[in-house]
């Protein structure tokens, strides 16, 4: 079959290979790393740095359609695989978008959405002229933060200053803090043509700034999922996105929603599409790249993501441990994914476990009883 091209050799680069090979397709994925997740289940992996020119040439000759798994992904390595005559999706212009958070946000108020109160600050005297209704604030780089870091909790200008300083002076965003009810995503997959679906809300816990636990459907209520999803599909059509894109959005006190950041590629928030929906996000992935049609992002089963951390590789004493697998998938629902990484450390993403039950309450009871057997804290 044909090759696809894929940029990172993460675990989401894994599963989306794992979904090209239920098709049919073959992979070849682009990797600094001698060996990846990726690159273990993909038919080739070329180890090149992603701006390598060598490597891209490479990859430009190997295939014909190229996506990311990795959000920082130079957005000109995909503009050269572009004018190399590949398909890109998403595109170099929508990946630069997601890759600065002013930016960013000002697509998403272009899009009609709303989001947090901010001021873009890129200089000391930006930092100066910060009103003070933006404070309590947070204070993040515009580019390169992930699971919380490049972020730090300002209460007035002097600390805005010196955390501004402590960053570099690198472009940062001011976010005024909101008293968040919920935190929750929507993963959206337009095609090449435009077509446009969204897969069921998802309801995301964070732990120590990392997402611990997914419930899909998030528990709300219908108009206000509807309307997170339609501000997904709107943010999608204004970065006139091809291809899988996440939107995380806030869900104030008052039922107002705001959208936070983009991820453009699949994300944490909805690997349980895979075991809960009849196309997961990366099959959708692999759909646009190829050309296809987007399937169905129907939900069959009620379901619970449970992220799995390096940190049950140790037990209390901090000596290697095995987390008791044979006890967890004696659980009715339990469906188990390792992402073959050899080296676990904590904090690190291993693999993950989606529970599934015809009802959400089930699905929770076997989440909850998941967790027990892992020795993690209670799912919600
Ligand atoms: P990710 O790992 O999701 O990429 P990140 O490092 O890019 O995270 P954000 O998603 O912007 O950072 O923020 C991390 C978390 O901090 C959010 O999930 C939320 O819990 C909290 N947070 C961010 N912005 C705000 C805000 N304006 N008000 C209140 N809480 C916020
Ligand atoms: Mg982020
Ligand atoms: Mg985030």
């Amino acid at each position: 079959g044909e090759t696809l091209g894929l940029m990172g050799g993460g675990q989401l680069g894994r599963m989306f290979a794992q979904a090209a090979a239920t098709m049919g397709y073959h992979v070849a994925v682009l990797e600094p790393g001698a060996t990846s997740p990726a690159g273990e289940v993909a038919l080739r992996q070329i180890a090149a740095r992603y701006d390598d020119a060598e490597g891209l040439r490479t990859l430009a000759q190997t295939v014909r359609a190229v996506t990311t798994e990795f959000e920082n992904v130079p957005a000109a390595s995909l503009r050269a695989l572009a004018d190399a005559g590949l398909r890109t999706t998403p595109s170099a212009d929508a990946v630069a978008a997601t890759q600065n958070r002013n930016v960013e946000k000002a697509f998403i108020k272009r899009a009609g959405v709303p989001v947090a109160p901010h001021a873009r600050v890129a200089s000391e005297a930006d930092v100066a002229a910060l009103p003070a209704e933006l404070f309590p604030g947070i204070l993040k780089t515009a580019s390169l933060g992930y699971d919380g870091k490049g972020q730090a909790r300002v209460a007035n200008v002097e600390e805005t200053l010196e955390a501004f300083r402590a960053f570099g002076g690198v472009e940062c965003v001011l976010e005024k803090r909101l008293a968040l009810k919920l935190e929750v995503s929507v993963i959206v997959c337009r095609g090449l043509d435009g077509a446009t679906k969204t897969f069921p809300v998802s309801e995301n816990v964070h732990r120590n700034g990392i997402l611990a636990v997914s419930v899909m459907p998030a528990r709300i209520d219908d108009a206000t999922a509807n309307r997170a999803r339609e501000y997904a599909g709107r943010i999608a059509e204004a970065l006139d996105y091809r291809g899988v894109l996440c939107v995380e959005l806030f869900i104030l006190e008052d039922g107002s929603i705001l959208a936070n950041e983009l991820a453009p590629r699949p994300h944490n928030s909805g690997h349980a599409t895979i075991d809960a929906c009849v196309m997961s996000q990366y099959e959708a992935q692999v759909r646009v790249m190829a050309g296809l049609p987007l399937g169905s992002t129907e939900q069959h089963s009620a379901s619970v993501m449970l992220n799995l951390l390096g940190d049950l590789w140790f037990d209390e004493k901090g000596e290697a441990a095995t987390p008791d697998w044979a006890k967890l998938l004696s659980i009715p629902g339990v469906k188990l994914h390792l992402y073959g990484k050899a080296e676990a450390r904590p904090a690190r993403k291993m693999g993950h476990v989606t529970v599934v039950a015809p009802t959400g309450e089930l699905a929770m009871a076997r989440a909850r009883e998941a967790a027990r057997v892992l020795g993690l804290p209670e799912p919600i």
